[in-house]
């Protein structure tokens, strides 16, 4: 026996998260994006998964890009980020990959390198999240060099949202004016695509959804949208990791007394009190150094056997302990689902004041990984 905590990949549930994107955005060509090894998914099988449907793949760098090439993915992929320095670029068309220019560096770099074969350049617009892309004025520079550089096959215009998981924010709409007004410019607008909208956007605005669509998150089953935006009617995502391990040890403790360190919880009654009755807690092969969140809180959701438990004290580095509750009769070796079937990843996000991207990228190697 191994430690028992492992990450159960479901093909067919991301299979189906594909298939609503596609639903949503007819007319639209689909980016799956992968980087960070999907997610944290694992990004060789994902993109291995979705080879047979996806129009592209967005990865976050060049070694990303490669481990797909590499494993015999031949779709195109475009790097999301761009390049990282001079020799890179050479390598883009070597492999056959596409990728964004977001500065006048990286536009020098393109202009500079001899390549064995033209790429497909995504040049991207800074339309106000200001982190990535040109000032409008330099985009159109940007364009009427890249028209006419030998190095470039076809041009795709792309720029990111700050705020679609609130599809009311009042930046959305600025972006997507800067956007139009800039690419719309004479002599700008080469045809080949445009891009803007993320998992969020793609389905709360179709008025954003252009040539290329640049699913994430969705894909994997996690609602993108801000918690007080309902998803649109019909729309089903399902989990595609689940998180689960064993109880290794069961505890009765009696009331007033702490579990964990710090004794950041106690089980509830009056110490001593011959009414108090004793807390069942269940200790699990699960922690931090896994990859489940340290500042989950107290009361955090858990399933053991399907039914629901919640995190009792500070999660440690191999291990968490749960309030099993007045009603289970939980043994040693019994199955607990952490999140994915039943419980969603966007539910123990909350609890650890991050969000369920930051969880399912987390999941580290120390988790075994298996894909049905
Ligand atoms: C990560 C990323 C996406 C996907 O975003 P989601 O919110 O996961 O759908 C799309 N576009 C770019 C440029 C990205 O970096």
């Amino acid at each position: 026996m191994t430690r028992p905590i492992e990450a159960l990949i479901s093909r067919a549930n991301l299979q189906h998260n594909f298939t609503v994107v596609r639903r949503l955005t007819p007319g639209a060509r689909i980016m799956a994006v992968v980087k960070a090894n999907a997610y944290g998914h694992g990004a060789v099988q994902v993109a291995g998964a979705l080879a047979p449907f996806a129009d592209a793949f967005g990865v976050a760098s060049l070694e990303e890009a490669v481990e797909l090439r590499d494993a015999g993915i031949d779709q195109p992929i475009v790097l999301l980020s761009g390049v990282f320095g001079p020799t890179e670029m050479r390598e883009v068309a070597r492999y056959g990959l596409g990728t964004v220019i977001h500065c006048a560096e990286q536009l020098q770099i393109l202009l500079d390198t001899q390549l064995n074969q033209p790429i497909d350049v995504w040049l991207k617009l800074d339309t106000g999240m200001h982190r990535l892309g040109f000032t409008p004025d330099g985009f159109c520079r940007a364009a009427a060099r890249l028209r006419t550089a030998e190095q470039v096959a076809k041009c795709v215009f792309l720029s990111h949202l700050a705020c679609a998981d609130k599809p009311a924010a009042e930046l959305n709409e600025g972006q997507l004016t800067t956007f139009r007004n800039t690419v719309d410019k004479p002599g700008v607008r080469r045809g080949e695509g445009l891009s803007l909208a993320n998992s969020a956007a793609l389905l709360t605005r179709p008025d954003m959804h252009f040539d290329w669509v640049r699913p994430g998150v969705m894909l994997y089953g996690v609602n993108p949208l801000s918690a007080e935006v309902p998803l649109p009617e019909g729309v089903d995502l399902r989990p595609v990791m689940t998180l689960r391990s064993r109880i290794v040890a069961l505890q009765t403790v009696p009331a007033g007394e702490g579990v964990g360190y710090g004794e950041a919880w106690r089980a509830p009654g009056i110490l001593n009190a011959a009414s108090a009755s004793p807390s069942r807690i269940a200790v699990v092969a699960a922690g931090y150094g896994d990859g489940y969140p340290r500042h989950a809180r107290n009361g955090c959701p858990v399933l053991v056997n399907g039914r629901p438990a919640a995190i009792a004290g500070r999660v440690s580095m191999d291990l968490l302990a749960l309030d099993l509750g007045d009603n289970h009769q939980a043994k040693v070796g019994d199955s607990v689902t952490l999140w994915g079937e039943g419980l969603a990843v966007e539910a123990i996000a909350e609890y650890s004041e991050t969000i369920a991207y930051e969880l399912l990228t987390g999941v580290n190697q120390r988790v075994m990984f298996s894909y049905e």
